[in-house]
């Protein structure tokens, strides 16, 4: 079994856990008109044309996206890194895209990542089976986990799906007693807004049992326009503005009353 990915990265995170190598994985569930990975989001292998500008001068090349992987190479590109990431207390994350949407895989990977020794975690956006979801969870050290509205009709409108499934697995995943990182995507006319952080505070608040280990606010930001241009896909947001960092610190204070770290970026 393989598994569809269309980027490896290795992140330096400085007050984050260490260092990372994350594997962005192809197909998603959701369709946020704020992703900056639409390339993530379509399903199986693409070409795109690229142009590179060096001066004045414009060169045309054919761009794969996406490749597949079988478990034990993602292991050994996991093994050039072990050291960094075992020094820095990092380990091995799953992106996308929506890693569980490729589950033989991913449990195999985690499987052979576990028995090596790697800390493993698994960033999802929680619209996935309850079985599929508990398939993974005892290989899985971390979730990072996308509250994306709290409120089902704005969920809705802006990502294609309601947010039931998406609670309740948080809530199934927080009573077993899994660390949970949560992502709060922060998007002008959606979320960027001083009451609903305060709704927020109160929906972590309610689940605060100690596994919550980190918030990270993520600021709507405009490094995916490009994309949607290679892949000919409609902007949604092509006329929203970057959120600035003052409101950011206006949200960090009406969260910090949970007692949990909140962070910038993520
Ligand atoms: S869940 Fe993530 S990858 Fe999927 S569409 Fe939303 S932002 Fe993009």
């Amino acid at each position: 079994m393989k598994g569809l990915i269309f980027s490896i990265k290795r992140y330096a995170i400085h007050d984050g856990p260490g260092i990372r190598v994350t594997f962005f994985m192809k197909g998603c569930f959701l369709d946020c008109w704020w992703c900056h990975n639409p390339e993530g989001k379509v399903p199986g292998i693409r070409m795109v044309e690229r142009t590179d500008r060096i001066g004045r001068r414009e060169f045309m090349s054919q761009e794969q996206v996406g490749h597949e992987y079988a478990p034990e190479e993602i292991i050994a590109k996991a093994e050039v890194d072990r050291v960094f990431m075992e020094h820095s207390g990092g380990g091995v994350t799953f992106s996308g895209g929506e890693p569980l949407m490729q589950p033989e895989f991913l449990i195999e990977t985690l499987t052979l990542l576990k028995s090596a020794g790697f800390h493993t975690t698994v960033d999802t956006s929680g619209y996935v089976s309850r079985e599929i979801l508990q398939s993974v969870m005892g290989l899985t050290d971390l979730f990072l986990y996308d509250i994306k509205h709290t409120d089902p009709e704005v969920h809705k409108k802006f990502t294609g799906v309601s947010n039931g499934l998406i609670i309740s697995n948080l809530d199934m995943l927080l009573a077993e007693g899994k660390d949970v990182m949560i992502r709060i995507p922060v998007i002008p006319g959606v979320s960027a807004d001083a009451a609903y952080m305060e709704t927020l505070r109160d929906f972590i608040g309610s689940r605060n049992t100690g596994h919550i280990k980190e918030i990270n606010l993520l600021p709507y930001h405009k490094t995916g326009s490009s994309k949607y241009r290679l892949f000919e896909m409609e902007d949604r947001m092509a006329s929203v503005k970057q959120v600035s960092n003052g409101y950011l610190d206006e949200y960090i204070d009406i969260l910090s009353p949970l007692g949990i770290h909140v962070k910038k970026g993520g």
